[in-house]
């Protein structure tokens, strides 16, 4: 019997068959269940991994951030944001909706002179909160080659390949740690890389959330074999305990596409850009109603994406 890789525990363990749906070519990966940590996890090799990335891939989950707000009105926005503002749950979705990654650095406290490092992803982010205010900013991504955002500093490496004396205020993995195979070791570098007082902010999909179980192996953000790990947050906090780091927020921030997504995958063979696109074609107030539905599970923290803030423990 295989082991858990976030605990190590190999008693009852369940295991499912998950369908490969963005380039949904009937393909399914196993996926194991931990009884113990509850993580959900990608349970067999996959050698030619990058075959399901592409220049597809990152194109499609960046093109929707919008650059073009002036700079007058975001750099106050990213202030603001950074210091916790707004605290209304309601408010935050609805600016967080107009610019999008704004609220990548939200309640951080951390100023515009704060070294940062974005670990995954082309460097759109950093790109955008360079262009507003940020002043040092490094991008790193280990598919990507190159950047297309000339104005930050990009390299195509692993964050376990970075140099322990480097060290950075906060470190940002907006969805890219559940597409890594080694997360302890992630998490025992950024206990390295962390200044004393810094930072790290990890958005991720929660496994166990209201969408799993409405809809168990078609819960869109299992995406096989891409995300090797779903995470419970008593499993994020396992992990971080164990590399001297502490949990010290979730902020739960789930989309408005989850139950529909998940719905059209147990109940069509629609890929991936297929389901958006119907979710798009929705009438408004279908649309308002997955809204409220994504409002409701975060509030019961029960939404199926959040962001935890990491620290260094305390001694
Ligand atoms: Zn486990």
């Amino acid at each position: 019997m295989p082991n858990c890789k976030v605990c190590g525990n190999n008693r009852n363990l369940k295991f499912y068959d998950v369908k490969e749906r963005q380039l949904n070519k009937g393909e399914t990966f196993k996926y194991c269940l931990c009884s113990k940590c509850g993580t959900l996890q990608l349970d067999q090799a996959v050698p030619n991994m990058e075959d399901y990335y592409g220049d597809a891939y990152y194109s499609f989950t960046m093109k929707s951030i919008r650059m073009q707000i002036p700079r007058f009105i975001i750099q106050p926005i990213l202030f603001l944001s950074s210091k916790g503002f707004p605290k209304n749950g309601k408010c935050f979705r609805y600016l967080n909706k107009i610019v999008k990654i704004s609220f990548s650095l939200y309640d951080t406290h951390k100023g515009f002179n704060s070294r940062i490092l974005d670990v995954g992803g082309d460097g759109m982010l950093m790109s955008f909160l360079r262009k507003n205010g940020y002043k040092n900013v490094t991008c790193i991504d280990l598919f990507c080659k190159n950047s297309m955002y000339s104005n930050i500093k990009f390299i195509n490496c692993s964050i376990t390949d970075l140099d322990d004396d480097e060290k950075f205020d906060i470190i940002t993995m907006n969805s890219s740690f559940e597409h890594m195979n080694n997360p302890h070791e992630v998490l025992n570098k950024v206990n390295q890389l962390l200044n004393n007082n810094g930072l790290c902010l990890i958005k991720i999909p929660i496994y166990g959330n209201e969408a799993w179980k409405r809809y168990k192996e078609n819960w869109f953000q299992i995406d096989a074999p891409r995300h090797y790990f779903l995470y419970l947050p008593k499993a994020m906090r396992i992990m971080c305990e164990k590399h001297g780091l502490t949990v010290e927020n979730i902020l739960y921030y789930s989309g408005n596409k989850q139950f529909f997504i998940s719905k059209m995958y147990k109940d069509s063979d629609m890929n991936f850009k297929e389901a958006i696109a119907a979710f798009n074609a929705l009438p408004k107030r279908e649309k308002v109603k997955y809204e409220k539905e994504a409002e409701f599970a975060d509030k019961q923290k029960k939404g199926d994406v959040a962001w935890f803030y990491i620290k260094h423990k305390t001694q």
